[in-house]
C-alpha cells in the first residue's frame, strides 16, 4: 500500500455561500474573517483515503502540507509513527516547528490513522489501546447567563466564560449564579501579553469564591516566570497549553506542575500520538487533559473524540456549540451532543468524511483576525488607552472595583 498524493481543502469559516449576491467580502460577524479550516485527504494506490485537519494558521499550513507531500508519496501510510518522524526531521532545518508545523503534522498524522483504521476495519480508538469510555463529555462557551441556559438545555454540564477585551469577574459571577452549583464553570483569559502577574493574581483571587473548574491562561503561558507567580498565589486550578505543539512544547508546564489541566489543540499539537504522549506526561503529574478547540473545525473534533476515549486523564473536550451554522454541513456525519456528551464513533478509521462540494462554497479570502472595536479589544489611535499595557489595566480595575 502506497501514498499517491495529498489533496487539501481550505475554506473561510463564516463566509456566506458564493452563490449569494454580494457574498465575496461578507463574513460571519463573529469571526471578522479570521477563521479558516484546512482539511486534507491522503490518497493511496488502493483507493482508500484518510481525512485530517490542521490548524495553527491553516492558510499557511496548507503550503506546509503540500511540501511534506514530497516526503510521503510512495510511502506505506500504515507506518504512522515512522512517517511522523520522517516529516519532523525533514523540516528540522526550519527551526522549532511551532504550531504551523504542528498543524501540518497533525493533519497528516490524523489522516494516516484514518487510513490505518479503514484498512483494519477498526475505529482509531480501538487501535490506541481501546476505550475507557463510550461517550466524551464536552463543555461549551457562554458569554451570558442566557447562553449558559441554552447550553444547559442541550445537556451541557460545563460552560466557559471568556475574557475578550475586558476582564470582568462580575460576568463570571452572573454565569455561576445562573447555572447553579452543579454545573462546572471555567474562565479563559487568553494569556494576554498585557496581563501582568500582579494583575492576574488579583483576578484569580477575585475568582476564587466562584468555584471554578479552572482558570485558563491567566498570563501569557510563554512567560513561565509569570505563570509560577500566579500558581503560587492562588488556589484556583490553572489550565494552559493551547498555543504549543509537540511534547517538547508542553513539557515545561507539565514538569513544573504549573497547571492542573493541559489543553493541547488537536489540530496543531502534532498529531494523535503526540497528544497521547502529552497525556501520559500529564498523567505522571496527576494533571488532566481538556483538548482545546477554539477556532478548530469538525474533523479535528472527531480526532479528539478518539483520543479522549483512550486516555485515563481525560477531563472534557472544548466545543463551540454556538458556532457558525454551516459547521455540520462540511462533514458527514455531524456529531451531536446528547446529555453533555458526544458518542464515540464506531465506523472504521476516524468515522468522518469531508463534503468537498460544501467546502468549495466558502473559498479562503484571508486568515488573520481584525480585532473588533466594539468588543473591548481595539482602542482609538493616539489616546492613552491605546497603550497595550494601560488599556487592560484600566479596564480590569473598573471591573474589579466593588467586588
Ligand atoms: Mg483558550
Amino acid at each position: 500500500m502506497k501514498i499517491t498524493g495529498i489533496d487539501t481543502f481550505l475554506m473561510q469559516v463564516g463566509a456566506r455561500p458564493t452563490s449569494e449576491p454580494g457574498a465575496k467580502a461578507a463574513v460571519y460577524s463573529d469571526f471578522r474573517g479570521g477563521r479558516n479550516w484546512l482539511f486534507i485527504r491522503i490518497l493511496t494506490d488502493e483507493g482508500v483515503y484518510g481525512v485530517g485537519e490542521g490548524s495553527g494558521w491553516p492558510r499557511v499550513v496548507e503550503t506546509a502540507v503540500k511540501d511534506y507531500a514530497n516526503l510521503l508519496i510512495g510511502e506505506d501510510p500504515r507506518d504512522v509513527d515512522r512517517l511522523w518522524y520522517k516529516l519532523f526531521n525533514g523540516s528540522m532545518g526550519h527551526g522549532q516547528l511551532g504550531t504551523v508545523g504542528g498543524g501540518a503534522l497533525s493533519a497528516i498524522e490524523m489522516a494516516l490513522w484514518d487510513i490505518k483504521g479503514k484498512v483494519l476495519g477498526q475505529p482509531v480508538w480501538n487501535l490506541l489501546g481501546g476505550a475507557f469510555r463510550q461517550k466524551i463529555p464536552v463543555y461549551g462557551h457562554a458569554k451570558t447567563p442566557k447562553q449558559a441556559h441554552e447550553l444547559m438545555a442541550l445537556g451541557y454540564k460545563a460552560v466557559k466564560v471568556s475574557f475578550t477585551g475586558a476582564v470582568d469577574v462580575d460576568k463570571v459571577a452572573a454565569v455561576r449564579d445562573a447555572v447553579g452549583p452543579d454545573v462546572d464553570v471555567m474562565v479563559d483569559a487568553h494569556g494576554p501579553s498585557w496581563m501582568t502577574p500582579a494583575d492576574a493574581i488579583q483576578v484569580a483571587r477575585a475568582l476564587e469564591p466562584l468555584d471554578l473548574l479552572f482558570f485558563e491562561d491567566p498570563v501569557a503561558p510563554e512567560n513561565l516566570d509569570a505563570f509560577r507567580r500566579v500558581r503560587d498565589a492562588t488556589s484556583v486550578p490553572l489550565a494552559a497549553g493551547e498555543r504549543v505543539a509537540t511534547i517538547w512544547g508542553l513539557r515545561p508546564l507539565i514538569e513544573e506542575e504549573l497547571v492542573d489541566v493541559v489543553q493541547p489543540d488537536t489540530g496543531r499539537a502534532g498529531g494523535i500520538t503526540q497528544m497521547r504522549k502529552m497525556a501520559a506526561m500529564a498523567e505522571a503529574h496527576w494533571i488532566m487533559m481538556a483538548p482545546h478547540s477554539g477556532s478548530l473545525g469538525p474533523v479535528a473534533e472527531y480526532a479528539a473524540l478518539h483520543l479522549m476515549a483512550t486516555i485515563p486523564n481525560a477531563l472534557m473536550l472544548e466545543r463551540l456549540e454556538m458556532d457558525w451554522p454551516g459547521r455540520g454541513t462540511v462533514i458527514t456525519p455531524a456529531p451531536v451532543v446528547v446529555d453533555g456528551h458526544i458518542a464515540l464513533p464506531t465506523a472504521p478509521g476516524l468515522g468522518v468524511d469531508i463534503v468537498p462540494a460544501e467546502i468549495a462554497k466558502y473559498p479562503s479570502e484571508r486568515n488573520v483576525l481584525e480585532l473588533p472595536a466594539d468588543d473591548g479589544w481595539a482602542f482609538e489611535t493616539g489616546t492613552r488607552d491605546e497603550a497595550p499595557y494601560a488599556q487592560m489595566r484600566l479596564k480590569r480595575r473598573l471591573k474589579l472595583r466593588g467586588r
